[in-house]
């Protein structure tokens, strides 16, 4: 788990403020959910035997009254939860996002971590492959604003419930035949979760996946339909694609539509954004069926990559300088001095006051290192003659004395420009 300390947390929010305009253009509404739910949510809704739910949760007893509590590992589970809870689909079809710390007890590394941040993007209500379609260009469009390249999708179909069975039995078939072949891991999911074996890492086993039987030769007509439409509208938004096979995704509710967005600039932790159609999920927690697809995409490897594609230039974008730092000395300036402050932050300026006092010396240091543009000074003189002297702090022009009524209107002048234009 991290500290984000400053600089990194301006580049966090830039990221923050590009997505929630994003989601907006798509009409997309916010939801803020809880950080705990009850244990049972996740073990229904991701898979009894999936990586989460087996070994990744933070799930502890509440001490008040004996409940099993879990810190959510994932989003859509709590928001179908409360969507249900709150009978949001009554009103139609849902377009919903949220953001915020997941937690998942895993092995640290560079862009895995205990606690991570994600934002997650749920359709509810919408059947056919153009929601499908939409989310995933979405997505490209978001690259292309984040100016981020590299990022490729990988999409495939995981069909149907029946369609999926009928898969499983002769996977499950193929890999008893070759059981010595297989890991810990892989014979003891053989029989509880095989697809996931499909997705192992293990490098002894590539050989044995890539013979074993493709779900895609399973697919019946309305699955293949349903794909292809998918397929054709992201030709049609010329957004290129690999459809991969083995992309099954880690938890059980997917069906259909499942695409991941991967880049190799991030060494093993390539996968920055991952989703799909989960259709069966809002029924098997207790609602009225209804189709159901969304994504989330992982927030420190889209900052990471943002480093990593535009490093410095990214930072400097996203640094917080204020537009004036207020430098006053003496008893009798400071009472002016801080109201000039205030007036100047009512004008719409980010105004930094000085506290802590010190010379005027190091007082104007402090004003050239917090990257403001002006200083508004305010000594004795200035005091008595109910005035503040200007100074540019990133260009050579005479310091200047301007009455304290006309402060914020001379400073706008000099940010923005007049009305003529001039600076
Ligand atoms: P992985 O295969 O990398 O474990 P996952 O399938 O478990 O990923 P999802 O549950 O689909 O991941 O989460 C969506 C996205 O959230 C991932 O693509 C990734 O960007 C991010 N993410 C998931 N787990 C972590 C983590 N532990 N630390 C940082 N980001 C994560
Ligand atoms: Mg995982």
């Amino acid at each position: 788990m991290n500290d984000i300390l400053p600089d990194e947390a301006e580049l966090w929010e830039r990221f923050d403020d590009a997505v929630r305009g994003w989601l907006r253009a798509y009409g997309y509404r916010p939801m803020r959910m809880p950080v705990v739910e009850p244990t049972p949510l996740f073990a229904r809704a991701i898979g009894e035997v999936t990586d989460i739910v087996e070994k990744e949760m933070y799930s502890f007893v509440d001490a008040l009254n004996g409940e099993a509590l879990t810190l959510r590992p994932e989003g859509t589970a709590s928001c179908v939860r409360a969507v249900l809870q709150h009978s949001l689909l009554h009103g139609g079809p849902q377009r919903l996002w949220y953001a915020g710390p997941m937690f998942r007890h895993e092995r640290p590394q560079k862009g895995r971590y205990r606690q991570f941040h994600q934002f997650g993007v749920e359709a509810f209500g919408y059947a056919g492959p153009d929601i499908d379609a939409e989310q995933i260009v979405m997505c490209a469009r978001l690259w292309d604003e984040l100016a981020l390249t590299g990022i490729r999708l990988e999409i495939n179909s995981l069909g149907s419930a029946d369609e999926r069975q009928r898969h499983r039995a002769e996977l499950i078939a193929y890999l008893e035949r070759h059981r010595e072949a297989l890991d810990t891991d892989a014979q003891r999911r053989l029989h509880s979760n095989p697809l996931r074996i499909l997705d192992s890492k293990n490098p002894h086993m590539q050989e044995l996946i890539e013979g074993a039987p493709k779900l895609m030769d399973f697919l019946g007509e309305a699955s293949l339909e349903h794909f292809g439409g998918v397929q054709a509208l992201l030709k049609e938004a010329g957004i290129p694609y690999r459809i991969n096979p083995r992309l099954v995704r880690g938890l059980d509710y997917y069906n259909l539509t499942v695409f991941e967005w991967v880049t190799d600039k991030l060494g093993a932790q390539g996968t920055v954004c991952a989703g799909g159609r989960y259709d069966g999920l809002i029924e098997q927690l207790g609602g009225k069926p209804a189709p159901a697809c969304g994504f989330a995409m992982g927030v420190e490897r889209l900052v990471a990559l943002l480093k990593e594609e535009h490093g410095e230039e990214a930072g400097q974008a996203a640094r917080a300088e204020p537009d004036v730092y207020v430098v006053h000395q003496g008893a009798g300036p400071q009472a002016p001095a801080f109201r000039a402050a205030e007036s100047l932050r009512g004008a719409g300026l980010d105004v930094i006051f000085h506290c802590g006092g010190g010379s005027f010396k190091s007082q104007m240091k402090r004003a050239d290192a917090c990257g403001a543009r002006l200083a508004v000074i305010i000594g004795e003189d200035e005091a008595r003659s109910e005035s503040a002297s200007l100074k540019a702090l990133r260009e050579e022009q005479p310091q200047r004395r301007v009455p304290l009524a006309q402060l914020a209107e001379e400073i706008g002048n000099y940010l923005f420009g007049d009305e003529d234009g001039n600076v």
